[in-house]
């Protein structure tokens, strides 16, 4: 039986509530305490006695919790789960019809209305992210609602359960029939291998599929490229298919080597003909500039943390000082892929860092495209936070 309780939101709190933003935080609450158990529901209440909403307690890093329904009467139940996934696969039916792109987000956490939980699609197969311990006790009624809102193949869970985002290892495989390994999908005609029980990453970042696109369709041909932090190569696989010259891929993970010629050569590509650097991106910096090495196109993807043997490195305060670095490495009127997944700042934020690291340099830029989360990863428009990837596409002019 899952526990209930009433929780009363502190007054100056009222607004964030009543503005629809879905997530639960702990300042907002009064009576804190009663919240002992993760996966209890959550009845919100105004000091006037207002109902505001109905939720679950479940920490992330972000809050302790997401509202589900502004219903008072609302039982949270497989068959409320059901309704929310089958709104969400309907939303994505022309994705379903897409033989050319076989994976893709079909459930996107607070914006399908559930926060904590996403749903991936892999060409009949499935992923769910379980994003706290509270959604997770959940779990059976979401199994059963997915099972009978569409076909399934094969079930896979990945378990994000403490406060900082981290992967709890296991075994993912739960339901139904286990996919080959690796299991081959598609991307816009392009193919990835993915691995589906091998930790935390499975092989590809959905949520750049446009930013992949735009730059095989419009920036690639007869350009070098250098994709930095660079994990599978996915960036270089679409250069390379967009005319791209030759591509450098430096990633310090001892896996990207192996992972970046899979992807190639599932492409034809002859992966001895590119460069695959284990190494630092740092690091890397000064070999370049001892050397001189300048691309057409520099892809710029780093990690929002990362910490090697040397650097720490953490977007929200370096990401100037390493958009400068990428700046010497980039040709005049060669393009710069400024990418980030950090949901700490928003577009205007990236911008201004952007600025900052040209004007540093006395350099003169132009910003030619920017993306953020595609339709599939749908984003709450009462929470905008939600729309954590921020690209733009840079050139540089002088
Ligand atoms: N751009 C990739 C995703 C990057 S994930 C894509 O489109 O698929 C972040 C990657 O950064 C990881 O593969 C990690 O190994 C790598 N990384 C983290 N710190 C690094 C560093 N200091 N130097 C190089 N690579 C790093």
């Amino acid at each position: 039986m899952i526990k209930e309780v009433d929780m009363i939101i502190k007054s100056k709190f009222d607004k964030q509530y009543k503005s629809g933003s879905p997530l639960i935080t702990k300042e907002s609450l009064i009576n804190i305490n009663k919240l002992n158990e993760e996966g209890m529901l959550c009845n919100l209440y105004y000091e006037d006695k207002s109902f505001a909403g109905k939720g679950y307690y479940g920490k992330q890093n972000k809050g302790y919790g997401w509202i589900l329904s502004k219903d008072i009467n609302v039982v949270i139940d497989e068959k409320f789960f059901y309704s929310k996934i089958k709104e969400a696969i309907l939303y994505r039916e022309e994705f379903f019809k897409d033989e050319e792109t076989t994976a893709f987000r079909v459930f996107s956490g607070e914006g399908d209305g559930i926060g904590g939980l996403t749903i991936d699609y892999f060409a009949g197969y499935y992923m769910i992210t379980w994003y706290s311990l509270g959604i997770f006790q959940f779990s059976e009624d979401i199994i059963k609602a997915l099972l009978k809102a569409t076909e399934v193949k094969g079930l896979y869970q990945k378990k994000r359960f403490n406060t900082e985002g981290k992967y709890v290892e296991g075994d993912d495989f739960i339901w139904g029939e286990e996919a080959p390994v690796p299991y081959v999908v598609k991307e816009n005609g392009v193919k990835f291998a993915v691995y589906l029980n091998d930790g935390p990453m499975v092989g590809v970042f959905l949520d750049q599929r446009e930013v992949r696109r735009t730059i095989k369709d419009k920036y690639s041909e007869g350009r070098s490229v250098i994709n930095l932090f660079s994990y599978t190569g996915a960036f270089s696989v679409f250069a390379l298919k967009g005319g791209a010259t030759k591509t450098t891929n430096v990633d310090l993970a001892n896996r990207s080597r192996a992972k970046t010629k899979e992807q190639f050569e599932l492409n034809g590509i002859d992966a001895d003909s590119q460069e695959i650097i284990v190494e630092d991106v740092f690091n890397y910096f000064k070999y370049a500039t001892k050397k001189e090495k300048t691309f057409d196109l520099v892809i710029l993807d780093p990690p929002s943390f990362a910490r090697s043997k040397k650097h720490r490195f953490s977007v929200s305060k370096d990401y100037p000082e390493l958009l400068m670095d990428a700046i010497q490495l980039t040709n005049v009127n060669g393009i710069i892929v400024a990418s980030t997944n950090y949901s700490g700042f928003n577009m205007n934020k990236f911008k201004q860092f952007i600025d900052i690291a040209f004007n540093e340099c006395s350099i003169k830029y132009k910003i030619k495209e920017e993306f953020t989360l595609p339709k599939d990863f749908k984003v709450n428009k009462n929470y905008k936070e939600g729309d954590y990837l921020k690209v733009v596409f840079v050139q540089r002019l002088s």
